[in-house]
């Protein structure tokens, strides 16, 4: 299979070379160069199919013949070792749940194919791949997870010092081994800006560095899986389906719609938003403004200029018409959040976090245009990860899972860092 640069359509790499590189040399996402749709018969028998087939079905494509089969399956096998349950929340309304991996967020299940592809790329190979990763919180903790202990591969995280949750801390320093975690004296956008600028560094060169981020199709492309799970449970009830996605990056849903490509029959996807509304704004003005990120509750999705967008323009042509048939895009406020919060937890005893209240928000809204289709939006992370505003928003006290537990107790160990040098003296 092959991927071009969205920067220039003549340069062609490998799902290999991709996955190595996360970004393309001119700086341009890489982005299939083929989509084909499955057959009818798969979609017909798809209840009667495990999960397992139905991944491989549907990822095979995007891989070629750079991984054989047999390892495919057992990369997918390995990817996708917890549940996925939908949870009906009201008559038409489903949560997906995307948050029993190791880490309690949805980023487990990219970070574990990836780091599963790199392993199989480095497989009789001396020299090693360096994955460096700024988080705000979630992505570091599931990239952590998925590559421990990955041989070939090493992790260098930088986070916010005192920005990101005590758990979220825990995940990210706790582990040892290949993964290093580097404590920012800065914020979120000061971690991000020194990744970049490694990236392009050609000092740093020799030190094979490639992100973790979802802008790697290797973490992007087997979040497509969701949408056939939900598709598989909610198939009987025979009516047009909607999916929200709480959106951030706007990878998931970016991934959704490449399901839809692939011919799974779903009718609508809304982007649901915090206060970062870009795309909103986009949708309504036609104009696309990258904003500077602002703090809210969903701090999971505080994205001023969403790095996938790129790609589902690319989908639909720049076609803003084609685009509007498809997709919806809404803002909500932290206020708004909460009160859904509070609603889905008296209606039906349903505790969501943040994330997830969004999504919920914007297929209840989707959904007065679509009265006779149901919808799930997704559950992003357990309620867990964002205890400091679910337990006083909702009066209630979160008993810690078993994935938490084990964290909980061990030792933090990080480096810190304040300046772009350090991280380079750091790498060298
Ligand atoms: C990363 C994240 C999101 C946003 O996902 P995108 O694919 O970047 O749009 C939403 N919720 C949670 C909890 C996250 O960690």
């Amino acid at each position: 299979m092959n991927y071009y640069s969205l920067n220039n359509k003549t340069h062609y790499v490998s799902f290999q070379e991709a996955v190595i590189k996360g970004l393309a040399p001119d700086r341009g996402l890489y982005f299939p160069a083929t989509l084909s749709t499955l057959p009818q018969s798969f979609f017909d028998n798809i209840q009667n199919l495990s999960n397992e087939t139905i991944t491989f079905e549907a990822i095979k494509q995007f891989v070629g013949d750079e991984i054989p089969e047999m390892e495919l399956k057992q990369i997918l096998k390995e990817t996708l070792c917890f549940d996925f349950p939908l949870v009906k929340i009201e008559d038409n309304i489903y949560s997906l749940e995307l948050f029993h991996g190791p880490t309690m967020a949805f980023k487990d299940v990219g970070a574990r194919f990836m780091s599963r592809c790199l392993a199989y790329f480095n497989r009789d190979k001396d020299h090693k791949n360096t994955v460096l990763v700024a988080t705000s919180g979630d992505t570091g903790g599931a990239v952590a997870s998925g590559f421990l202990g990955v041989k070939g591969v090493e992790v260098i995280i930088l986070y916010p010092s005192g920005k990101v949750s005590d758990i979220q801390e825990r995940q990210l320093t706790t582990l040892g081994q290949n993964i290093t975690a580097l404590e920012v004296d800065g914020v979120f956008d000061d971690c991000q800006d020194m990744v970049k600028k490694a990236f392009l560094d050609a000092d740093l060169q020799h030190k094979n560095l490639t992100s973790a981020n979802s802008i790697n199709i290797a973490r992007w492309l087997p979040q497509m899986f969701y949408f056939f799970f939900a598709y598989k449970e909610l198939k009987k009830h025979n009516k047009p389906l909607i999916v929200s996605c709480p959106s951030g990056n706007f990878g998931n849903i970016c991934a959704g719609i490449i399901a839809k490509k692939l011919g799974l029959p779903l009718t609508h996807f809304v982007a649901a938003t915090n206060a970062n509304d870009t795309v909103p704004q986009f949708l309504e003005k036609g104009i696309y403004e990258a904003k500077p990120s602002v703090a809210t509750i969903s701090n999971a999705m505080d994205v001023g200029n969403p790095s996938n967008f790129v790609r589902i323009q690319e989908m639909y042509n720049n076609d803003l018409n084609e685009f509007n048939k498809d997709f919806s895009s809404y803002t909500f406020t932290d206020e708004a959040t909460k009160e859904a919060m509070q609603s889905i937890y008296n209606h039906s005893g349903y505790i969501a976090e943040p994330h997830g209240a969004v999504g919920y928000l914007g297929l209840k809204k989707e959904l007065k245009n679509y009265p006779d289709s149901i919808g799930f939006f997704l559950e992003t992370a357990h309620p867990i990860k964002f205890l400091d505003i679910v337990e006083p928003v909702l009066k209630v006290q979160l008993p810690i899972p078993t994935q938490i537990e084990s964290v909980l107790g061990k030792e933090k160990i990080s480096f810190k860092i304040k300046t772009y040098e350090e991280l380079k003296d750091f790498l060298k």
